[in-house]
């Protein structure tokens, strides 16, 4: 029987599934364009995976370089200047922190959630509704008009002119049957649960690994030969530990989740992601046993908590009008019609080792097709579920450029307000981001 409760209906011009970096950003957009915005969202916060996840940092802000002693180099800019300013200003992100060949910058969760609150509420034309969680669309033929959604108030119904699907899982492309595919030949990327240690004597812990936040070979080789002797059972030898803006704390992002049949675990299926939430807990508790034992400063560690959700690398994504290429990444393509820069290597998860192909002094662009499905009109995407190959995603889908993706799918969401069916022209929106100061040049 359906709900029997009254439905709740309301209107919208840009409607925003997804509070994670590409939703935050793509309804400040649109409100900046005068549009009525509401953002729904699943959970009583923004921030996705990089909240929920625990991700941890910011990737994707700084070029990669083999030159000994390279200072950090910004090269990707626009939203995430803001959101890095509102974040420092509430003392929630470190500076820069090496991360291989890179940088990466280490947030604090809670304050991200505050940030997000405050850029949200400070436009006024934005309906912030946590708890919501979308079910279904609303649509006449090839048309999306909006969206239904679960409430604990009972059913909701959106209605909008534009609906952007930034839930990191192309849901709405999904329920609207849009064409998606996921990962190459059933290969996608393992999920992660990240989890925070406190009580880390800081300056004893960077005295003995040095300020890489991706641990050694000797760290490696101790993880494989721990393994091999049955004292513990870690399935990922390559591990990162970040120092984060708090005293003492470490987040660690260590685990490899795979199913009890070694397979890769697929988080679009409900009895894998369950089976990886479970796995998950039981690998932090022996990570941290591992950290405590066996990594300077770490012996009166303890975990303090881990994501609300295990981290969700790869899902479902869309099959654009353009398509990001793994060789477009490999080679630092640059696109005309290009909305956002990538400075990020490929980070596969993927096996015992996350592979990592280094983009060195260099960037390249991630074009507006990617985030315009192929068919039917009144939707778009914004966020990790672009158009991308298997490899090209595992470097286009971290938080700075889902800012950028989302930052350019507000703008790309106003234009088509007043006419669903005219695509704008990436140039166009390039100019415009280039004049909200995203410096793509
Ligand atoms: C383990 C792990 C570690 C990572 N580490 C890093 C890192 O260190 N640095 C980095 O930059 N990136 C990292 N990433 C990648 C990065 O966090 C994500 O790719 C990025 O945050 C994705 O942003 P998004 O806005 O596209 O999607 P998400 O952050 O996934 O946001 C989607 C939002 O939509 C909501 N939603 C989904 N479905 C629905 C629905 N049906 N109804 C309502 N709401 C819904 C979700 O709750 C979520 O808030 C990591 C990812 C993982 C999984």
């Amino acid at each position: 029987m359906p709900d029997v409760r009254a439905a709740e209906v309301l209107e919208t011009d840009v409607l925003v599934v997804g509070g994670g970096a590409a939703g935050l950003a793509c309804a400040v957009a649109a409100a900046r364009q005068g549009r009525r915005v509401i953002l729904l969202e699943r959970y009583g916060f923004s921030g996705g995976a990089a909240v929920a996840g625990l991700s941890g940092t910011i990737c994707g802000l700084y070029a990669a370089s083999d030159r000994r002693n390279a200072e950090p180099e910004q090269v990707v800019h626009g939203f995430v200047d803001e959101f890095i300013a509102a974040m420092e200003a509430r003392g929630g992100l470190t500076g820069p922190v090496q991360y291989g060949k890179t940088y990466v910058r280490v947030h604090d969760p809670l304050v991200w959630r505050e940030a997000s609150d405050a850029l949200l509420g400070a436009e006024g034309n934005i309906r912030v509704l946590y708890h919501v969680t979308v079910t279904g669309v609303l649509a006449e033929g090839d048309h999306v008009r909006g969206v239904t959604a679960f409430t604990k108030q009972g059913p909701l119904e959106v209605r909008a002119r534009i609906t952007v699907d930034a839930s990191g899982d192309a849901d709405v492309a999904a329920m609207a049957g849009r064409t998606l595919t996921k990962g190459r030949d059933g290969a996608i990327q393992n999920p992660t649960m990240i989890f925070r240690i406190l009580g880390v004597d800081m300056a004893r812990f960077l005295a003995a690994h040095g300020p890489d936040s991706i641990l050694d070979e000797r760290v490696m080789k101790l993880i494989q030969e721990l393994n091999a002797s049955g004292a513990y059972r870690l399935p990922r030898a390559k591990i990162f530990l970040f120092p984060t803006p708090r005293p003492g704390e470490l987040i660690c992002n260590a685990t490899r989740i795979v199913g009890a049949d070694g397979r890769e675990l697929d988080a679009t299926r409900i009895a894998d992601l369950s089976e990886a939430e479970i796995e998950g807990r039981k690998q932090v508790r022996e990570y941290a046993r591992f950290i405590r034992d066996h990594i300077a400063g770490c012996e009166a560690s303890f975990v303090n908590d881990t994501g609300v959700q295990v981290g969700i690398r790869q899902t479902w994504q869309i099959v654009g009008r353009d398509l990001l290429k793994n060789e477009d990444v490999t080679s630092a393509r640059k696109h005309a019609d290009g909305i956002c820069r990538s400075p990020w290597p490929i980070e596969l998860h993927s096996g015992e080792k996350p592979k990592l192909h280094w983009i060195l002094d260099d960037y390249y662009e991630i074009p507006l097709g990617c985030f315009l499905p192929a068919t039917g009109t009144g939707l778009v995407m914004a966020g990790r579920c672009l158009s991308a190959e298997h490899e090209a995603m595992a470097s286009a889908r971290v938080t700075a450029q889902c800012f950028g993706y989302g930052q350019a799918m507000g703008l790309v969401a106003d234009q088509l307000c007043d006419n669903p069916a005219a695509l704008p022209s990436g140039s166009d929106i390039r100019a415009a981001l280039n004049a909200l100061g995203a410096q793509l040049n």
